[in-house]
């Protein structure tokens, strides 16, 4: 399908409405972003989505999109629960509720110095669990735990002495999504999940160490608690094989049911089910449960973090903020004036409040939400801020976006390599494997510099800090 996009200003695009769409599609981008953008098969993912029973505004994609499971990656959907709106397992993606958290450090890049960094490499390298079968960093007691767990999310794992409660108000949703319903997660879910609770995974999660390089809002960085110069860590996973087990699961019933609810969608990934029905409420108890498997998974990397940080160089790490950016959340909004029950598909993207939202922990309440932005290994990553006026029901941008396929990556870098290119730029680099470096090749992704500007041109989010790598412990 030819895609034709009409250019509405600088920073954002339109496919307009056509059969069979129910809403438009809304693209912000630059034309520098959009590459060949009338044959490219995300932008068809937005006009797909635009079909979804109960859509409301706009299917929007975020700066960063691109091809996904059904729908893209970077893409906003939000449909109206009483009206028949439904929810579709493509649309928060496999890996339920990955996200990206930032810890800062109370020590400057200059005052960490050389050797205490190569020390806290090689701790990180050693217990950070990542790549295939390396099991996790809590053992849990068995499927009995693991439904506290699954209920309790990051909260648990502060109550059984993961981290501090303060953790807890820098968490989007203080740690916990609620409603999650262990019942609906199959055993074979839980199984792949029992072992894995505090670990990386592959290729594109990471723990990054970085440092504030550039400030350009100095109350709001200082409200998010970071300065020039300071050292941070960003840590981007998810909830691993039992998230991507619940996506599976629910995904092969959704599409056996479709006809059941008269559902016609243009393509079978976007299975789908009225949120308002048996089904859809299944999909999201269990979304919910493998989303706080996430959440408890972030904390126990930071835990273990915190311990390298201390025994290398005998400094603390304060949450600043912990994402998620595959989630759908039921929230409300207004649309055409009348305040709405939505189901808010975010895959890719995450939500981005600004400031007097009352979403917000009282201590961001007048700054706004932190919006953490991972740009590569080898580039910048930002933190932004959620601003007023963001139409796409206070969305933003998840990262840089790909742009090679991990198999045309492969053809074109060799792991050996890019480590060796790196290390000769300052970036120490602790891979899992060689392939898996190379698939994250820098080059794989769009620029970071002009998605966050992007980002924030189209309204979406404001630029905080910029951030610049020191070393990456890559999954
Ligand atoms: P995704 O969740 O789509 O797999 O990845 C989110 C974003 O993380 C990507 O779009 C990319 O910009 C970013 N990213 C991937 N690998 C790295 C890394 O090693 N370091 C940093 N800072 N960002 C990364
Ligand atoms: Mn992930
Ligand atoms: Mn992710």
């Amino acid at each position: 399908m030819e895609i034709a996009l009409v250019e509405k200003n600088q920073y954002r695009f339109r496919i307009e409405q056509r059969e069979p769409m129910r809403v438009p599609g809304v693209v912000f981008a630059s034309r520098a972003l959009l590459p060949q953008a009338a044959g490219d098969k995300a932008l068809e993912q937005v006009a797909n989505v635009a079909t979804l029973p109960g859509i409301v505004r706009a299917s929007f994609a975020m700066p960063d999109v691109h091809w996904g499971y059904g729908f893209p990656i970077g893409g906003v959907a939000a449909t109206d629960i009483s009206h028949g709106g439904v929810i579709s397992p493509g649309g928060v993606g496999f890996d339920i509720s990955c996200g990206v958290r930032l810890l800062a450090a109370g020590i400057d890049r200059e005052a960490l110095g050389r050797d205490r960094m190569r020390r806290l490499m090689d701790i990180l390298d050693s217990t950070i669990p990542r790549g295939m079968g390396r099991g996790g960093l809590w053992k849990l007691s068995g499927a009995g735990e693991m439904d506290d767990l699954l209920v309790g999310g990051a909260r648990y794992a502060v109550e059984r002495g993961h981290g501090v409660p303060r953790d807890l108000a820098r968490c989007e949703d203080y740690g916990v999504l609620d409603g999650a319903a262990p019942g609906q997660v199959s055993r074979r879910a839980v199984e792949r999940g029992l072992h894995q609770v505090g670990s990386l995974g592959s290729g594109n999660h990471f723990l990054e160490v970085q440092a504030v390089d550039q400030v350009y809002d100095p109350a709001t960085a200082a409200a998010f608690g970071l300065r020039v110069g300071q050292v941070c860590v960003m840590i981007h996973c998810g909830s691993r094989g039992l998230g991507h087990q619940v996506c599976t699961d629910h995904v092969r019933v959704m599409d056996q049911e479709l006809h059941r609810y008269r559902i016609q969608v243009p393509d079978r990934q976007l299975a789908c089910t009225p949120v308002d029905s048996p089904r859809g409420r299944a999909y999201l108890g269990a979304m919910a449960a493998a989303a706080n498997y996430g959440r408890a998974n972030r904390q126990l990397l930071s835990e273990a973090t915190r311990h390298a940080f201390a025994t290398a160089a005998d400094v603390g790490l304060e949450l600043v903020y912990d994402i998620s950016h595959n989630t759908a959340k039921l929230e409300t909004h207004e649309v055409d004036g009348v305040a709405r029950s939505l189901c808010v598909h975010r895959k890719g993207a995450t939500r981005a409040l600004p400031p007097g939202d009352p979403g917000l922990p009282e201590d961001l309440v007048r700054a706004g939400q932190p919006v953490l932005v991972p740009g590569t290994m080898g580039t910048a990553s930002y933190v932004m801020v959620g601003l007023p006026g963001n139409d796409a029901f206070h969305s933003a941008c998840h990262g840089a976006g790909r742009v090679w396929s991990r198999h045309h990556a492969l053809r074109m870098v060799r792991g050996e390599r890019l480590r060796g290119e790196l290390e000769a730029r300052g970036i120490a680099v602790r891979p899992s494997s060689w392939r898996g470096l190379a698939e994250e090749t820098p080059e794989a992704y769009k620029d970071v510099d002009t998605v966050a500007a992007v980002t924030e041109g189209a309204g979406l989010a404001r630029l905080i800090v910029r951030l610049v790598p020191l070393g990456v412990v890559k999954g």
